[in-house]
């Protein structure tokens, strides 16, 4: 059985970039006879936007996406994450750090805790052992995405991850994760990401344009055109519902 997510961020309102995202898993669920989850990844709470969890999933259902099941929100976690962690530590596959971030230059930890916490320091974040030492456990004490996404991924017993080539990096720290969590490992896919004028990816942070409504279905021709180009041109301006049984027939 196929299982596919969209694992949206509510650190701002959907753009393109998110609806491409969206699109790619979506389509890619439901051309396997697929089920298709949302998540919502709201585990970082200082980065969080008031008010966006709520108007992504409008946005999402405005644009005709069809979830199954209720949507799962990280914030809601916290205990499952607490437990992974555990596991983590009984493996002794992680170890508490007591650098800051000035100490840390570049991406690469450089394992000065890893033999055990050196004097006069004191545990901040949880790192794991392996693919550069990355941070699990913040300081602030937020459970790190990765874990987080690995955790519920599990959980939601996903099958096929679809997302954008942005988190690419992040694929073999989360197959090292689950490898040491004993959890089968997705079949994954990154898909090209939008990105806007200045070469930079759209971000909802960086505060890309939120989904224009009055043009949905514009926007989702647009999406499917942008995946892979060839939709009728007629399309553009046809209704939501005639692009949405083009695309799903095609797909
Ligand atoms: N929450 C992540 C984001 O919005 C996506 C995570 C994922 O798809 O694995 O960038």
């Amino acid at each position: 059985m196929y299982r596919g997510r969209f694992a949206p961020s509510p650190t701002g309102p959907l753009h393109f970039g998110s609806l491409v995202a969206a699109l790619a898993s979506y389509l890619d669920a439901r051309a396997h006879g697929g089920e298709w989850l949302v998540r919502m990844e709201d585990v970082d709470r200082p980065r969080e936007m008031p008010g966006a969890a709520d108007a992504i999933l409008a946005d999402l259902e405005f644009f005709g996406f069809q979830w199954d099941g209720p949507v799962m929100y990280q914030s809601q976690r916290t205990d499952a994450y607490r437990e992974a962690l555990e596991q983590l530590k009984a493996a002794d596959a992680v170890y508490p750090c007591g650098c800051s971030r000035k100490e840390i230059e570049g991406d690469q930890y450089p394992g000065t805790c890893s033999h055990g916490l050196p004097p006069g320091k004191v545990a901040r974040a949880w790192r794991v052992r392996g693919e550069g030492d990355f941070v699990v456990l913040r300081a602030d004490g937020c459970c790190a995405y990765q874990l987080a996404v690995v955790v519920d991924d599990a959980a939601q017993c996903i099958t096929d991850v679809v997302r954008g080539a942005d988190l690419l990096d992040s694929t073999p720290r989360q197959n090292h994760l689950q490898r040491l969590l004993g959890y089968p490992l997705p079949r994954y896919r990154h898909v090209p990401v939008v990105l806007a004028a200045d070469g930079q990816k759209l971000s909802k942070q960086t505060g890309a344009a939120a989904l224009d409504r009055g043009r949905a279905g514009s926007l989702l021709w647009e999406a499917l055109e942008f995946r892979e180009p060839g939709a009728p041109p007629e399309l553009k301006s046809a209704p939501l519902a005639d692009v949405w049984s083009w695309a799903l027939r095609r797909y």
